[in-house]
């Protein structure tokens, strides 16, 4: 028993210290004046250091030059260090419940990292979408993944994959096409996503993926590969085999000025879609993730408008609609990483072993995306929610499955059924 009490004392001070010790020097003095000041448990002093951490990175200033230390010291019952985080949690959750912010947030430029690009010699491995495996908490499709390129150029603030990959390194495959090529796949394997540990379109064909990628296409044409970007890369001169299909993810303006460093704007995106589509391909889009901000109602419903300005219901196999969803290490990473950004200041609500936005948050900004499409589109278009919680969708798209098995089989309906048309 006291094994497993000291077991959780030194976990805490560890996950107290790997946040603390990335705060600037003048929090960590505020925070230990603080602590000398007050008594606070072990939870609480993590809490503290978490929101400070978060101030931080939404430019805000920290809660210890905030607090009413007149009001906490006159307190006869002596519990102080209650009264100040009391105090502090009804500060925070008002930031965090409220539309966030973006009018007088300007993040420090990310600079544009030089990467090296380095071939590794590792074997190809399909792996499965991260979501929770057949779990009642989320609706899955059961993607399996592939990464031909770890790390990123880009800089989304959301995103985990800079911390997770070597730093400053670009990987790619060496033989990838050899490998691919030689590669047994399981009959049951009908639909490969590749956009998990980088982004599809980043090194365009510079180190040969995406002619590897067609030649692999080619022997299995009936196995989907799914490239997913946020670039506006050109890569389109020429057509490709009907089986690999390019989605784009979306965002507000405000939200890929703010939080998507680096990232092709908007504008750009849906012309590199359209250049799909001219040359005869099919493309996706992913209007994710959905960040609930001063302006969203007026943002993601234009995003609507314009796809359907540009594309017709056959242009598209899938909509998805999605939004911030964080792991606990994700969180860490972010909160260590530091850097300004406002999408943290949300509702960080558990589900599924994951923290996003409550569900009537998430009700209401999907089925407003959704409601901005024409019966046309929502006649024609497979729209899906990803890795989200089964009862939003009867509210969000008016339908539901039983299982994740019912919802991948209607999806490679659907999708086949728009290949063959090509
Ligand atoms: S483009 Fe994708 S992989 Fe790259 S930083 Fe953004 S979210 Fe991460």
């Amino acid at each position: 028993m006291l094994d497993n009490i000291s077991l959780c004392y030194n976990r805490g001070v560890k996950a107290f210290d790997d946040i603390f010790s990335y705060l600037p020097l003048d929090i960590r003095e505020s925070l230990d004046a603080l602590f000398s000041r007050y008594r606070f448990t072990e939870s609480q002093r993590l809490e503290i250091v978490k929101d400070e951490a978060d101030l931080r990175q939404w430019r805000e200033r920290s809660f210890t030059k905030l607090a009413d230390y007149e009001a906490i010291d006159a307190r006869k019952d002596g519990r102080k260090g209650e009264a100040y985080i009391a105090a502090m949690r009804e500060y925070m959750r008002r930031l965090r419940s409220s539309e966030t912010d973006y009018s007088s947030f300007d993040p420090a430029s990310h600079p544009r990292i030089k990467h090296g690009i380095h071939d590794i010699d590792k074997p190809i491995i399909l792996g499965r979408c991260p979501c929770p495996v057949d779990g009642e908490k989320t609706r899955c499709c059961n993607l399996r993944t592939m990464d031909p390129i770890e790390q990123c150029a880009f800089s989304c603030a959301y995103c985990s994959v800079q911390a997770f990959y070597s730093e400053g390194e670009i990987h790619t495959i060496s033989r990838l096409k050899e490998k691919l090529l030689a590669m047994d796949v399981d009959p049951s394997v009908w639909h490969i996503g590749t956009g998990q540990a980088s982004d599809s379109l980043l090194l365009g064909n510079d180190k040969g993926t995406l002619s590897a990628l067609t030649a692999f296409a080619e022997a299995h044409p009936n196995v989907i590969i799914e490239l997913k970007s946020k670039s506006g890369r050109d890569v389109f001169q020429h057509g490709y085999p009907r089986n690999i299909f390019f989605s784009w993810s979306l965002n507000a303006p405000t939200i890929i000025e703010k939080e998507e460093h680096l990232t092709a704007s908007l504008e750009e995106r849906l012309t590199d879609a359209e250049r799909a589509r001219d040359k005869g391909s099919l493309v996706g889009f992913h209007i994710h993730p959905m960040v609930f901000f001063k302006g969203w109602e007026e943002e993601y419903p234009k995003i609507a408008e314009e796809i359907e300005r540009r594309f017709s219901a056959d242009d598209i196999y899938a909509i998805s609609i999605g939004t911030l969803t964080f792991t606990k290490a994700v969180l860490k990473k972010l909160r260590q990483r530091g850097a300004e950004s406002r999408v943290l200041e949300m509702e960080l609500v558990e589900a599924a072993g994951k923290f996003s936005y409550p569900l009537e948050t998430k009700r209401l900004m999907f089925r407003t995306v959704y409601d901005s499409f024409s019966p046309l589109f929502h006649d024609d278009v497979f729209f899906y929610l990803c890795m989200e919680d089964p009862s939003l969708w009867p509210d969000v798209l008016g339908r539901e499955y039983p299982c994740d098995k019912a919802f991948e089989e209607d999806m490679k309906r659907s999708y086949m059924a728009k290949m063959r048309k090509r």
